[in-house]
């Protein structure tokens, strides 16, 4: 349950007006849309979640909070992992999504207190607060930012490791600034500067990859 309220969270994120098709969700969570329509069933009876025919599944206030204190659990195992525990951070993700169910609001508290409340996790995705309330910066793919643009790198996708590995590699973490240089055409790369180095990014990390401005930018 904790599960399908995190991806309808984040699929309502994606499609911008917090609705998330029982079709995209079977997908993300790897089960047939047989198993996701029952289990969306038994979410619409806990008054979890609300389903329109035609429009798709969305979060009510109830649904919306277990889905945030299940995604603030999430991002502090994984920042405590990473950062008391020294574990690589294409590792962390994993290991986050099996613990997140096990452990209680007491222990998870303990850890947010043991790490000074940190902010953003390993990825530069932001930490629900105790309140559950989240700032969520406002930023842009690598693959929308205009040539020219030079932005800080907030967050990645944090669910494929080999994407974390390479950025790591290469030394681009959250934080980092991006020059975007230049996109090639007909969905070539995009052509970047960090720092002195000029890296070359294909499309779908391109995608995966958030910018933000300095204003607002991830720590
Ligand atoms: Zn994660």
């Amino acid at each position: 349950m904790e599960d399908y309220a995190k991806a309808i969270f984040g699929l309502g994120r994606d499609s911008g007006n917090g609705q998330a098709s029982v079709g995209d969700l079977a997908s993300r969570l790897g089960v047939t849309p047989g198993s996701a329509s029952a289990m969306v069933k038994r979410l619409v009876a806990q008054g979890l979640v609300v389903h329109q025919r035609y429009r798709g599944v969305s979060l009510t206030p109830d649904g919306e909070a277990l889905a945030l204190a299940v995604i603030r659990r999430h991002r502090l195992i994984e920042t405590f992992l990473a950062e008391e525990l020294g574990m690589p951070w294409d590792q962390v993700h994993h290991e986050a999504d099996v613990i997140e169910h096990v452990l209680s609001d007491t222990v998870v508290d303990l850890i947010a207190a043991k790490l000074g409340d940190p902010t953003h996790d390993p990825h530069g995705d932001p930490i629900p607060a105790r309140d559950l309330t989240m700032d969520e910066p406002r930023t842009t793919t690598l693959w929308d930012a205009p040539d020219g643009a030079s932005m800080l790198f907030a967050s990645v996708s944090d669910s494929d490791p080999t994407m974390l590995r390479h950025l790591g590699e290469h030394g681009i973490r959250p934080g980092t600034r991006i020059r975007v240089v230049k996109h090639e055409p007909f969905d070539g790369p995009v052509r970047i500067r960090v720092g002195r180095s000029a890296h070359s990014i294909g499309p779908s990390l391109a995608r995966s990859m958030r910018l933000c401005d300095d204003g607002d930018a991830a720590e």
